[in-house]
């Protein structure tokens, strides 16, 4: 496994912001992420500091994605699938795994709810999301796993241990997955209809289409697209607070060397406070892992 000072999950502007002081304290530091952060729709900036005119989104990334690559930083472009506490940190992607000191969640805004009718009224009854915490409850049952991603692909394999009953339902969309899962799908029926609604009476039951079928399902596990700060967090049993991650002054959550930074964590989702969160975020960082080698180092002595 890939061993890091850093590992930082999204190079949005959190997430950059924070390599930049952890790449100049000389912390070998690992971005995993896709070009796809929200400050990238940004046209036209004209409330940050130092642009006398409107500046680009696209500009200010690429500007300090150059900038913390020549500071050593490593950028792969690719998607978290799972943190796990090991001592240490393992974060986990379609393509590899790597071994982080410290971690930063700067994957920006949670995604939007589904829009299923009765997908709430059955949260807790039949529907979860999160395979680590609810997966046991289902044991011999038939589960399903909403989703059409890697990260689906993921959750599927973590229910493994619980049934041999899954299907992966991709509601109308087509399967985008990588190589490595590709070889993992035969395992896993495929039902790529369009969901219109979750049945059931206290307790989901059945799943219904749009072409008016149906199935009995005893639950479904919703892990659509990419998983998101809330999902890393239920995992790993870090507090929140609605969609966001509750950290201390030092951008650390009750999980010690878990960071978070950036909209996953602040109320007012900004640039400004996405690279402010990101820089306290870094410097914290850096005192936790100088802290726990000298820690490290004593131990060695004695
Ligand atoms: C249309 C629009 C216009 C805006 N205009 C302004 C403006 O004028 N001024 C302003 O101050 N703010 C503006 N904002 C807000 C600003 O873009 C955000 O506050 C800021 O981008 C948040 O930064 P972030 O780093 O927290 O998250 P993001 O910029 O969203 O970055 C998230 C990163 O996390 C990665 N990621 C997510 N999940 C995973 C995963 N599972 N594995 C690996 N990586 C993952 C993504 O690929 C991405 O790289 C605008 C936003 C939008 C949508």
């Amino acid at each position: 496994m890939l061993k890091y000072d850093v590992v930082i999950i999204g190079k949005g502007p959190a997430g950059l912001s924070a390599a930049l002081y952890t790449t100049r304290a000389n912390l070998k530091t690992l971005i995993i992420g896709k070009n796809d952060s929200s400050l990238r729709k940004a046209a036209k900036i004209e409330n940050y500091f130092g642009f006398s005119s409107a500046v680009s989104g696209d500009y200010l990334l690429n500007e300090t994605e150059k900038l913390v690559l020549s500071f050593g930083a490593e950028i792969v472009d690719d998607e978290v699938v799972s943190i796990e506490k090991t001592g240490t940190f393992k974060v986990i992607t379609p393509n590899n795994e790597y071994e982080g000191t410290a971690v930063l969640i700067a994957t920006g805004q949670p995604r939007k709810k589904l829009k299923i009718k009765n997908l709430e009224k059955f949260e807790g009854n039949g529907v979860s999301y999160c395979t680590t915490c609810d997966g046991y409850f289902y044991k011999n049952l038939k589960v399903g796993v909403l989703g059409n991603k890697d990260y689906a692909v993921h959750e599927a394999m973590e229910l493994e241990a619980y049934t041999g009953n899954i299907t992966i339902f991709t509601n109308g969309k087509e399967l985008e997955v990588s190589q490595k899962y590709q070889n993992e799908l035969s395992r896993f029926r495929i039902n790529r209809k369009i969901i219109t609604e979750l049945n059931g009476a206290d307790f989901l039951e059945r799943i219904a289409f749009d072409d008016g079928t149906s199935e009995e399902i005893d639950g479904i596990f919703i892990a659509d697209e990419s998983a998101s700060s809330v999902d890393f967090a239920r995992k790993l049993g870090v507090m929140t607070q609605g969609n966001s991650i509750i950290t201390d002054k030092d951008q650390q959550t009750n999980l010690k060397g878990l960071f978070a930074a950036g909209d996953c964590t602040v109320e007012f989702k900004q640039l400004a406070t996405a690279v402010g969160s990101g820089a306290l975020a870094g410097r914290k960082m850096i005192e936790y892992v100088r802290e726990l080698n000298k820690e490290r180092q004593t131990n060695v002595i004695k």
